[in-house]
C-alpha cells in the first residue's frame, strides 16, 4: 500500500523551519511496509493545496498531510479537503467543546477564530487532541479512476512534531494496517561502535551490506552520534515478535564477528554503563585521576544507576602540584605517559580502589609541555598480580577544547574497557 505525505505551511518553504515531518514520516511508513513514494511541500495557498492533493490522491491509495490545521485564515488544511472531497464543513459540537474547556481550564479567553478548529468536513473522522487544540481527521476520499470510482483515504495532523508523531501512531498507523490488511511487527537492534569512521565502517561491513541490500529485509543503517561513536542499527519486519528477534539475530552475529570489540555495546548501553558492568563482573573497584577531563569521565560514570558499588571516587588533579603532592607521580612534566601511569596507581592507592584510571592531556588552545592540544595520555593501573597490570595510550584528539575533552573521556573508558575484555 502507498501513503505519501503533503507538509502544508509557507514558512517551510522559506525555509524558517526544516520539514522533519516528512522524513519521520517517511521513515516510519517504510518501517511498517507502507511506500512513501513522493513527499511534497506546499504554501498556505489553497488552489495549490488542493492541486497537490488531488495529484498525489491520483497516484496513492492514502495521503498524510501535516501542518495547517491552526485556528487563523492561513490555515487551510481542512478547506483544502472538504473541496477535494466535495463536502462542506460543519462546527463539530464534541471538538468544540474540548477546545473551549482547554481554554477555561487555563483561565483564558477563546479567541473566536479557535473554532475554526472545529470545522470537520462531512464525512470525516476525528482522531481526538491530546496536547494541542486541533483535532486530526481521517477523511475517506472517492476519486474517479481508470478502472471506476474509488476509495481513498487522507488523513490531517497537526505540523507540531509530537502531536503529529502521537497521532500518527495512535490513530493513522492502525487505520492504515486496517486498510491493507496487513501487520507487521517492527523490531530493531542497535550496537554502539567506537574507534571507527563511518566509511571505514562501512567498508569493513561492505560483503554484509550487499547480502542484506539483496534480501531487503532486514535493513542496517549507520547513525553517526558525535562523541558517543557511531550506531549500527539493524531493523527488520516480521509476523510477531519472536520472529522479528529470529531475523535480526543472526546478522547482528555477523557484525559482531566483522566489528570485534569495536561493539562496545547495544541498544541501550553506554560506554560508562558498559564498563562498570565489566568491572562489577570481576568483583572490582575503580578510582580516578583526571586532569584535562577535570570530573568528567566521573560524571558519566555517577550517571549510572548503581555505580556506588563500582566506583570509589576521583582524584581531580588538574594542578600539577596536586599530581605531586597527592597522587606521588615524580616531579616533572605532566602531560606524558608516565605521568598518566603513575596518576592512575596514585588513585588506586589514595582511593584504595582495585583499578585505576587516569587521564592527562592538553585541551588547548596552547600548547602545554611541549604538547599539541589534542593530545591525551590515558592510563590503567589493575590489581596487583594482573598480566601486563599497567597500561598507557597516547591518542591524538581531534576538535576544539570541548570535543577534546569529552573524546577523551569515551577514550579512556575504552582503553580501560579494552584492558578488562582481554582479561577475562
Ligand atoms: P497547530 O494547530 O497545533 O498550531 P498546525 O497544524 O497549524 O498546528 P502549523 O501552524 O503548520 O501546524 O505548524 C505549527 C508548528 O509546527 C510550526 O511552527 C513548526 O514549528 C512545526 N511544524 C509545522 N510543519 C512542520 C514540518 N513539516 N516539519 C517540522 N515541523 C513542522
Amino acid at each position: 500500500m502507498r501513503c505519501d505525505v503533503l507538509a502544508v505551511g509557507t514558512e517551510l518553504l522559506l525555509g524558517q523551519i526544516v520539514d522533519t515531518n516528512s522524513s519521520w514520516l517517511g521513515e516510519n511508513l517504510a518501517m511498517h511496509g507502507f511506500d512513501s513514494l513522493s513527499q511534497v511541500k506546499v504554501g498556505d495557498n489553497i488552489g495549490r493545496i488542493t492541486g497537490h492533493l488531488r495529484r498525489m490522491l491520483s497516484e496513492s491509495d492514502a495521503v498524510i498531510m501535516c501542518g495547517g490545521l491552526g485556528p487563523t485564515h492561513d490555515d487551510l488544511t481542512r478547506e483544502a479537503i472538504a473541496e477535494v472531497m466535495g463536502v462542506e464543513l460543519h462546527l463539530n459540537e464534541d471538538v468544540a467543546d474540548v477546545i473551549r474547556h482547554l481554554f477555561s481550564s487555563r483561565n483564558r479567553t477563546m479567541p473566536k477564530n479557535n473554532l475554526r478548529q472545529a470545522m470537520v468536513p462531512d464525512g470525516a473522522t476525528i482522531i481526538p487532541q491530546t496536547r494541542g487544540t486541533a483535532p486530526g481527521l481521517i477523511c475517506p476520499v472517492v476519486i474517479e479512476t481508470d478502472s471506476g470510482p474509488t476509495e481513498r483515504v487522507v488523513y490531517a495532523v497537526p505540523g507540531v512534531p509530537h502531536e503529529m508523531r502521537e497521532m500518527f501512531e495512535r490513530a493513522i498507523l492502525p487505520d492504515l494496517q486496517e486498510r491493507s490488511g496487513e501487520h507487521w511487527t517492527i523490531a530493531s537492534r542497535t550496537l554502539r561502535t567506537w574507534g571507527e569512521s563511518e566509511s571505514g565502517l562501512n567498508e569493513r561491513l561492505d560483503d554484509i551490506i550487499r547480502d542484506l541490500d539483496a534480501e531487503g529485509n532486514p535493513t542496517l543503517a549507520f547513525l553517526a552520534s558525535g562523541w558517543e561513536g557511531l550506531k549500527v542499527r539493524l531493523t527488520g519486519r516480521a509476523p510477531d515478535e519472536s520472529a522479528a528477534a529470529a531475523l535480526l539475530a543472526p546478522w547482528e552475529e555477523k557484525i559482531r564477528k566483522v566489528l570485534g570489540d569495536q561493539v562496545f555495546g547495544a541498544d541501550n548501553d553506554t560506554m560508562e554503563s558498559v564498563v562498570l558492568d565489566l568491572l562489577r563482573a570481576r568483583g572490582w573497584t575503580v578510582a580516578l585521576a583526571e586532569s584535562v577531563t577535570g570530573g568528567l569521565v566521573s560524571g558519566r560514570l555517577t550517571g549510572v544507576v548503581g555505580a556506588s558499588e563500582v566506583f570509589r571516587g576521583t582524584i581531580v588533579s588538574y594542578a600539577s602540584e596536586v599530581k605531586f603532592d597527592v597522587l606521588g607521580v615524580e616531579e616533572g612534566p605532566v602531560v606524558t605517559e608516565e605521568a598518566a601511569i603513575a596518576m592512575a596507581e596514585g588513585a588506586r592507592k589514595v582511593l584504595r580502589a582495585d583499578v585505576g584510571l587516569a587521564l592527562t592531556g592538553v585541551a588547548g588552545p596552547s600548547e602545554q609541555d611541549g604538547m599539541r592540544p589534542g593530545t591525551l595520555f590515558a592510563a590503567v593501573a589493575l590489581p596487583d598480580g594482573e598480566p601486563d597490570r599497567v597500561t598507557s595510550a597516547h591518542v591524538r584528539l581531534p576538535g576544539d577544547r570541548e570535543m577534546m575533552r569529552q573524546l577523551s573521556v569515551i577514550s579512556a573508558l575504552d582503553l580501560l574497557r579494552k584492558r578488562l575484555l582481554e582479561i577475562r
